[in-house]
């Protein structure tokens, strides 16, 4: 359920490395070559082939040719199980190959082994990465009628069934509801279930739903397994009519595939309680997240159980957005939270249309509370308006603690925004901070960091960009929700 796109924006969210951003799928061509397809392409008035993106058989026979054509892929799926669009699909692939490339943490071997949870009946995340880049998968899944047909899907491709193993989440399905078997289960439906996970960290026990399901990684992934990564399309939905919100498109999708109790946030969250207790295990952990609003939870939940790096990014598929969000427990390398912030040592913002009552002088004040709550040390000089700031690594923590704003989503050419490292450096933070009235109503906003002195890249920005969040709240209650956060020139 992500938000709608105009269409048109869709081109810049495709990854520059997939196949189809320069070349989206010529039906035309694919028709006169595949007859099997060429029931379902009829032409629109100004000539240009298209098929009835709400019938299944049609994006189910494209998406076939597609992975034969561009993938020499054997593929099918039965009636009604998750269709997945290939271009799509590919982003995620080629998002999670910058991850491994980039040098945000070390970078390993060229062997690259990854788990995808719930590969489904397509197995389509298996089949693209092994034939794209050759990366070998543990691919799980619960219900009979994914295991059989990702088995299918993979022996009917020998040229890469090699790297693919599909594995089976087992359970107790006593403990589940009745009817689990083939894909017509509710998945996370077993009840009271104490499954592997009992020893995780209950850190989601805030949610208005836990997730009671299968296992998901820890008492799926084998003592002594290592793997370079994990990826999931989870069940983004709580109820099948949440999930039949999009009547243009028709990509199937059972029960088991789209709904879980709790929705995705449930789903991730136990995800996020496995990583704590697999740690290095994997050295990124990944999922793709159907809200934004699940997001920045999320995020603060990866806060909270002391990850070392977080990365989103932004999907586009067909005219909704899906995001993805990463994490890791592997040191980094790199102190890094965004390499187009990490020059900016001067950062301003403006507060335009600022009641009169407010003076320079009262935004001055709030400055000073809000370095001031985090435990920083402050000093202010009314006469030329500006407060010094001096503040502890563990200060500038708190100040981030409930902090979304760093949530950046990334562009594909810029690997490292986007990222939150939380590693820690004995050096204190100088800042000033100084507030200009550039005509009455209008108030500048400037911090910089004192000459000579550097941060961790981006680690102002975060700062300054919660500091701004703050004076809007305070200053401008009624627009807050309207606000959207903006990159400092
Ligand atoms: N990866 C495929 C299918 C996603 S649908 C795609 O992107 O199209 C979600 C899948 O997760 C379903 O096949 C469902 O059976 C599976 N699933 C649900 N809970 C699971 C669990 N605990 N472990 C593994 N797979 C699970």
């Amino acid at each position: 359920m992500g938000k709608k796109r105009r269409r048109g924006e869709e081109k810049r969210s495709i990854h520059p490395r997939n196949k189809y951003s320069d070349n989206p799928p010529d039906f035309g061509l694919l028709a006169s070559l595949y007859p099997s397809f060429q029931s379902y392409v009829f032409y629109s008035r100004e000539g240009k082939p298209r098929i009835d993106w709400k019938d299944f058989n049609a994006t189910r026979e494209l998406t076939r040719v597609l992975l034969l054509h561009d993938h020499s892929l054997t593929w099918w799926i039965p009636d009604g199980q998750l269709c997945p669009t290939v271009p799509n699909r590919s982003n995620y692939i080629h998002w999670i190959e910058d991850l491994l490339s980039s040098d945000t943490i070390p970078r390993e071997k060229d062997v690259v082994k990854g788990v995808d949870i719930g590969t489904g009946a397509n197995c389509i995340y298996p089949l693209l990465g092994a034939s794209l880049l050759g990366w070998s998968f543990v691919g799980t899944d619960v219900t009979d009628v994914a295991l059989e047909w990702a088995e299918r899907n993979v022996k009917n491709n020998p040229q890469i069934s090699e790297l693919i193993e599909i594995r089976k989440v087992d359970f107790d399905e006593k403990l589940s509801d009745q009817n689990t078997k083939n894909g017509e289960s509710c998945m996370g439906m077993s009840r009271n279930t104490e499954l592997s996970t009992s020893s995780s960290v209950d850190l989601c026990s805030g949610e208005k739903k836990n997730y009671h399901g299968p296992p998901i990684l820890l008492g799926v992934v084998k003592a002594g397994e290592k793997f370079d990564f994990c990826m999931c399309n989870p069940p983004f939905f709580e109820t099948m009519e949440e999930s039949g919100l999009n009547p243009n498109t028709s990509c199937g999708g059972t029960p088991a595939e789209m709904v879980c109790p709790g929705g995705e946030q449930a789903f991730i969250c136990r995800i996020i309680q496995d990583s704590v207790q697999l740690k290095q295990s994997f050295r990124w952990y990944t999922s793709m997240v159907g809200k934004k609003s699940s997001l920045k939870s999320l995020i603060a939940k990866l806060r909270e159980v002391g990850v070392t790096v977080v990365k989103t990014t932004e999907f586009v598929q067909g005219q909704t957005c899906r995001w993805g969000i990463a994490w890791s427990f592997v040191p980094p390398t790199k102190k890094i939270i965004s390499s187009h912030l990490a020059s900016k040592n001067v950062l301003t913002f403006m507060l335009e249309g600022i009641q009169r009552q407010f003076s320079a002088f009262h935004v001055l004040q709030s400055v000073e509370s809000f370095f001031q709550a985090s435990g920083a040390s402050c000093k202010s000089n009314a006469a030329s308006f500006h407060v010094d700031i001096r503040a502890t690594m563990s200060h500038c923590k708190e100040i981030l603690k409930n902090n979304s704003s760093t949530l950046k989503e990334t562009e594909w050419d810029d690997e490292s925004s986007g990222s939150l490292c939380l590693s820690s450096t004995s050096d204190d933070l100088h800042i000033r901070v100084t507030v200009f009235e550039q005509i009455p109503g209008t108030l500048l906003v400037r911090g910089s960091l004192k000459p000579g002195e550097s941060s961790l890249p981006g680690l102002l920005s975060s700062i300054f960009q919660q500091l701004e969040d703050a004076l809007r709240k305070e200053f401008f209650p009624e627009k807050v929700s309207t606000h959207t956060s903006k990159n400092h020139a």
